[in-house]
């Protein structure tokens, strides 16, 4: 560092805030109107938290709003005020609900207040976590250690925050794909490769299938192992299929296992894949999108066992963490592979060993994206100012409810349960004794769309081969037992007042 002195400087500090150019500039030109304006946004958020809960979880957006909302570019600055005003009136009241303690559909997180500060502050910073060497990279890498506790995998393994469990199943799968051609197949393809093949089961989330298409081995290479009762993979069945593909000259190279199966929560055996897959050298990936989340509760972490024997992880911070949209996780036991995999920089991103530019391993070296946002920031916030422990003292309760749900459930003569009930889904119907299958789908259908018209709860459809199910999955630290309740009356007393007397 040279001497103060001597140094070319840019002259002294100016006593006032510099002016900005002249004309193009994009900062307000009147600062005090923007704070209250900010101050202004800021108690109506804290409202609107405060006061979930009161109104309908979702209701339908009106021909007005839609017109407005199809309007062309502005070409001219409106003013801020207007710009909120229409923020009130066209977005805000019509979010899909998953804010609401009554949501219960497909899997959501429910986001929380500080998530949401973390946010602001984030965009403030306007971070490229890309690479480099400043703050909000060292922020990652606490997260990335973190992480790496949590499923106890060794100090040399490398992470990812990333979008959600789909891109992290795709930068998983990369890694096992690379070292299943011995990394011919970032400049050959899979050309001279032979027909590399995986494994799942036929409740494998559907982005498992789009990482194969996506890479290249076609979504036929993975193949639907059949499932035990509880949902979870026939470990048996995965290791008849591995022998027989291996016989016809494919090369078994993956197993993706399953911890929280969105169709009823089915953790796969994940001790007994993980020796499947030592004793066949396969890559073991498992997506635990949201019920990596049970690792934060004492109680419930052992349901996961054999997860830290995985090759790689990965998961969402936007589901059962309930850190703000969007945040997933990809953890890679092999970080050494997993550089190999994504690295090597053009010219222009040289590290140098010291200043902004340094550091060995930048995150762009371990997945397909150059410029990132600051993801890792709200994640890393939210973990401090709740403690993980609060976090799974709420998956706790989440898997509390769904056990009493099921109880009520079971005990209602016209109530069917459809399917396992073992972790935080459910899925269920009304029934009579006189309807035909066919009868009981359509009206079902009319129960949960009328419950989710008039706002009153928001389950989500389900289908079970030819029968359809009212589902309700609790990723939801803001439902109360009695909501539950509620929405089992409604069901009773919606089917009753549907069914033709007679
Ligand atoms: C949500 C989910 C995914 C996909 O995760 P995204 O965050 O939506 O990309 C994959 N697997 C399971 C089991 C899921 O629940």
């Amino acid at each position: 560092m040279p001497d103060d002195t001597t140094i070319p400087s840019f002259g002294p500090a100016p006593a006032d805030p510099p002016s900005p150019p002249p004309g193009g500039h994009l900062d307000p030109d009147d600062w005090g109107a923007f704070r209250a304006s900010l101050h202004r946004v800021v108690d109506e958020m804290v409202d609107r938290f405060q006061s979930q809960g009161t109104g309908p979880v979702w209701k339908p957006i009106p021909q007005g709003v839609r017109d407005a909302l199809a309007e062309p570019l502005p070409r001219t600055a409106r003013s801020l005020d207007e710009v909120l005003n229409r923020v009130r009136r066209d977005v805000l009241p019509y979010t899909l609900g998953n804010t609401h303690p009554r949501f219960f559909g497909w899997v959501h997180g429910s986001g929380t207040p500080v998530g949401a500060m973390a946010e602001f502050l984030a965009a403030s910073m306007n971070a490229n976590t890309g690479g480099r060497h400043h703050g909000p990279i060292l922020v990652e890498d606490q997260v990335v250690s973190w992480v790496r506790r949590l499923f106890d995998f060794p100090p040399e393994a490398a992470g990812l925050v990333v979008s959600g469990t789909s891109m992290a199943t795709i930068v998983g799968l990369t890694v096992a794909r690379y070292r299943a051609t011995r990394g011919l197949d970032r400049r050959e393809g899979l050309r001279d490769s032979p027909p590399l093949v995986g494994y799942t089961t036929r409740d494998g989330h559907q982005s498992i299938r789009d990482a194969f298409s996506l890479l290249g081995l076609g979504s036929s290479a993975l193949r639907a192992i059949p499932m035990l009762d509880d949902g979870s993979m026939d470990p048996v069945a995965l290791e008849r299929r591995i022998a027989e593909d291996v016989r016809a000259g494919r090369k078994p190279f993956a197993v993706i296992a399953t911890a929280g199966s969105v169709t009823c929560g089915a953790i796969d055996d994940l001790v007994r894949i993980s020796e499947i897959c030592r004793d066949h050298g396969l890559w073991m990936h498992v997506d635990a999108a949201f019920g990596a989340a049970l690792r934060l509760s004492p109680t419930l972490a052992p349901r996961l066992d054999g997860i830290e024997k995985a090759d790689s992880i990965a998961f969402d911070f936007h589901k059962w963490f309930h850190v703000p949209y969007d945040a997933g996780f990809v953890l890679v036991r092999d970080g050494r592979l997993h550089t190999d995999a994504f690295g090597g920089r053009e010219d222009y991103l040289t590290s140098l060993d010291q200043g902004p530019g340094s550091g060995d391993t930048w995150p762009c070296d371990l997945g397909p994206e150059l410029s990132r946002g600051f993801r890792a920031f709200k994640v890393w916030f939210q973990l401090q100012a709740l403690g993980a422990d609060a976090i799974g003292q709420a998956v706790e309760r989440n898997v509390r409810q769904v056990r009493k749900l099921a109880s009520i459930v079971d005990r209602e003569r016209e109530l069917e349960r459809l399917g396992p009930a073992d972790l935080n889904i459910i899925s269920f119907r009304y029934r009579t004794e006189d309807q035909s299958n066919a009868e009981l789908n359509e009206l079902n259908r009319e129960i949960l769309l009328d419950i989710q018209e008039r706002g009153l709860a928001l389950p989500s459809p389900i289908r079970k081969g030819e029968t359809f199910g009212i589902r309700v999955c609790l990723c939801n630290h803001r439902t109360r037992d009695a909501d539950l309740t509620a929405l089992v009356r409604v069901v009773l007393e919606l089917g009753r007042s549907l069914v033709p007397v007679g």
